[in-house]
């Protein structure tokens, strides 16, 4: 399968996670009988949820700190505000979003969703939510930026976000009028936790390059509840590293 067709199920639009589904006719959760512990049971494309060795999240804990790791060079660009709710989240698909090079690789932004609380934790504690800003470059490779949202001022790079947010699952829904630029969601300091992860959502496939920004950004009590009131837990448990390492970049 290729990493375009998985991006697809995965989570790049409601078409895709509905058709994938329905095709399977396994319907996967984050709670109850079709939850996590399930998913890589329900059908042979999930497979590696359950076997993969190198998946994700993780709980970051011991890293090292490295002083060649690159920056991350982010190039983003104001795009049309397109919106979807996929039933597992709510995702902001870029037409002409930019993207970010690290090293010799330039990743164009695909797109970017939101969990919470955050999949990722540090130190054994999770952020109220993260958002994923998924990347892929000319060959297929994919690259997530994971920036941890905490409670506190409004976010005003997501009030277009979460003013617009479908309160139902369905079709991907431009708004009129409004871009969004992911540039305004990054934090000002850029060092990063970096490991080799998966997908977090079925199919859980693996070869996805993680970045965690080390900073995390703020958004109101009021737009973290209005997310919480679509989604109230939408985070996959932590992954065994299974000894991976977790490099760090300062900044
Ligand atoms: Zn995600």
């Amino acid at each position: 399968m290729k990493l375009s067709r998985l991006l697809m199920l995965c989570c790049f639009a409601a078409s895709g996670a509905w058709a994938g589904e329905a095709a399977h006719g396994a319907h996967w959760e984050y709670d109850g009988h079709n939850g996590p512990a399930r998913w890589g049971e329900m059908n042979k494309e999930y497979e590696v949820c359950g076997l993969g060795k190198h998946q994700s999240p993780i709980d970051i804990r011991k890293t090292e700190m490295k002083v060649d790791l690159p920056e991350l060079a982010f190039d983003y660009a104001a795009s049309p505000l397109k919106i979807v709710n996929n039933g597992h989240t709510v995702q902001v698909n870029l037409d002409a979003g930019g993207g970010v090079k690290i090293g010799d690789h330039v990743y164009r932004l695909a797109q970017f969703h939101f969990h919470t609380p955050s999949e990722e934790r540090i130190q054994g504690k999770p952020a109220d939510m993260v958002a994923h800003l998924v990347h892929k470059d000319a060959a297929g490779k994919l690259a997530v930026v994971a920036v941890l949202v905490k409670r506190g001022k409004e976010n005003a790079a997501l009030k277009a976000v979460f003013d617009n947010m479908p309160i139902a699952a369905g079709p991907v829904h431009g708004v009129e009028g409004l871009a969004i630029n992911a540039a305004d969601l990054l934090p000002a300091k850029r060092g990063y936790y970096h490991f080799e992860g998966s997908l977090t959502t079925p199919p859980c496939s693996e070869g996805v390059s993680w970045y965690v920004l080390s900073t995390p950004v703020e958004a109101s009590a009021a737009q973290i509840k209005a997310f919480r009131g679509l989604y109230k837990h939408n985070a996959r448990p932590v992954q065994p590293l299974n000894g991976r390492n977790v490099v760090e970049r300062a900044g």
